[in-house]
């Protein structure tokens, strides 16, 4: 059984997208995607990099360390959740809309432990 690229629904044969709505996210979705998957790699990089080495600071400044790992897990989280950009292997598993939605609860995630974290590194510095 075929199935519509963009929200998974069951379709003939003949169709790619279930419906015009579809065909049109679709399009979107993927100008999105060529457009930003350049900032959103480097932003995610730098966040990723950001963390382990915000733990390596954290062994000599702890205060500074912290900040390091609080800001960049806010920053990813908010990046992933703005810019929900899923991998292939989930969009061709999910199709586009639950790949984004699930990319998009992850961001929200992220960025709620980021948030968590900065508030606990103002609280301890107040301290
Ligand atoms: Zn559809």
């Amino acid at each position: 059984m075929k199935r519509c690229d963009y929200c998974g629904k069951e379709i003939s044969y003949n169709d790619m997208y279930c419906c015009q709505d579809c065909q049109i996210n679709t399009v979107k979705f993927y100008s999105i995607k060529e457009k930003f998957s350049i900032v959103f790699s480097v932003i995610n990089c730098v966040c990723l990099f950001a963390v382990p080495l915000g733990l390596i600071i954290f062994s000599i400044m702890d205060y500074l360390g912290f900040s390091i790992i609080a800001i960049s897990t806010a920053i990813l989280g908010f990046t992933v959740l703005l810019l929900p950009l899923p991998t292939d292997g989930m969009i061709s598993k999910l199709k586009v809309k639950k790949a984004v939605k699930i990319t998009r609860i992850i961001g929200l995630a992220i960025l709620i432990l980021g948030i968590a974290l900065v508030i606990a590194d103002i609280i301890i510095y107040l301290i």
